[in-house]
């Protein structure tokens, strides 16, 4: 599947502004590691990626449950570009921003 030009966009933004640990934000370990992306379409905030080694990122992608463990079942899967994505997260950034545009 092609990516988009936001998409590309997007990825520069993030390795402009959020240098990358090298570490693992699941299992923990120092590796190569990617930004996966929680919510589609993808954002310019921090906070809706999860730095991921390879092989946690390989499970996010191709596995059973998402980047923070939820369940890739029926009802808390929703497709975007091609991807499956999480509702669990999707829904939890929505409250998240929501709170902190109320404390704000
Ligand atoms: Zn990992
Ligand atoms: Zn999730």
């Amino acid at each position: 599947m092609p990516q988009s030009t936001e998409y590309y966009a997007v990825h520069a933004h993030m390795r402009a502004h959020h240098p990358k640990a090298g570490r693992c934000e699941k299992c923990g370990r120092e590796a190569r590691t990617d930004y996966a992306t929680l919510v589609q379409p993808p954002t310019r905030r921090r906070e809706d990626y999860l730095e991921l080694c390879r092989s946690c990122h390989k499970r996010f992608d191709y596995g059973d449950e998402c980047a923070v463990g939820h369940p890739f079942d029926a009802a808390n899967t929703y497709w975007w570009g091609g991807l499956r994505h999480c509702r669990a997260c999707r829904a939890a950034r929505a409250r998240e921003r929501r709170e902190r545009q109320a404390s704000a």
